[in-house]
């Protein structure tokens, strides 16, 4: 399994499009891993884990085709998620060009996911070339070679807000954005179950908090339950995902700003990594 991160941050990307704070302008100055866009994922180019409004301009640079994807998973519909109108572009003949037997897009997500799909294109959505599937929690489905398993969150209730633990060739991934502290029912369900990848929120940076989204240490607070309940191997990679300016800029006394550089210096002895835009993890 190839996971790609296309993109690493929360809503406003970092810098923020309209943010002056120090951590911004340290972004627009240093660029490199500083500069992160609106978060998403591509496995093995053919599976994309949310459609944000840098999906287009991230896969391009990164040399992934939009036009050889095959599934589409949605976590939830805030917008930094699920860019709905640039899917548009994915109509023929209007918008693009595509073989007359290409298989239509299968999408994957909630009520809230459906009902924001059929507001752009229309009740049938299978007229659009979509093939949309509503997923239940805790409910594995199939496609390709792909098994994966919607697990809840609170995030944006009371939206069904899903993370989703992805199997493909024996190797499993749990892709956990956007979510606060799992509930009790989702690392019940993970119990014993052998993860390969593991890939958390951490809007909230350097705050102990851990509702809607998770800091720093509440992520190590959920490797620890997973450890104690049977799901971490020797070789598993903990990632942290999702960022904000804000959870990163140092405002506190004793706070350093957690630039790649630092936050990379500060989580190894926890075990963990930073994504980046660009981050690629084999497995
Ligand atoms: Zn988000
Ligand atoms: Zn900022
Ligand atoms: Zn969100």
């Amino acid at each position: 399994m190839k996971l790609t991160y296309i993109g690493t941050a929360a809503a406003e990307a970092i810098p923020g499009l309209f943010c002056e704070c120090s951590f911004c302008e340290n972004a627009r100055r240093v660029k490199g891993r500083e500069l992160r866009r609106r978060s998403g994922a591509v496995i093995d180019n053919d599976l994309m884990i949310d459609f944000s409004p840098d999906a287009y301009t991230g896969t391009l640079s990164l040399g992934i085709r939009l036009n050889e994807l095959r599934y589409l998973l949605f976590t939830h519909s805030h917008a930094d998620h699920f860019c709905v109108h640039e899917l548009e572009y994915r109509r023929t003949p209007v918008f693009c060009v595509l073989p007359e037997d290409r298989e239509k897009l299968k999408v994957y997500g909630n009520r809230n996911i459906e009902s924001g799909l059929k507001n752009v294109f229309g009740d049938d959505l299978s007229q659009q070339g979509f093939e949309f599937s509503f997923v239940f929690p805790y409910v594995p489905f199939h496609f390709g070679d792909y098994t994966v398993t919607p697990l809840s969150v609170i995030h944006n209730p009371p939206e069904d807000a899903y993370i989703y633990l992805i199997e493909k060739g024996g190797v499993k991934l749990l892709y956990a954005n956007d979510s606060g502290m799992f509930p009790e029912k989702t690392f019940e369900y993970l119990k014993g179950i052998k993860l390969d990848i593991i890939s958390l929120d951490c809007t909230l940076g350097h705050s102990p908090h851990a509702t809607g989204h998770m800091g720093f240490s509440a992520n190590l607070k959920v490797k620890e339950i997973l450890v104690e309940n049977g799901c971490v191997k020797d070789d598993t990679v903990f990632v942290s995902h999702h960022f904000s300016h804000n959870g990163l800029r140092a405002d506190n006394p004793g706070e350093v700003d957690w630039t790649y550089e630092n936050f990379m210096e500060m989580a190894k002895p926890h075990g963990f990594i930073m994504s980046y835009d660009g981050l690629v993890i084999e497995k």
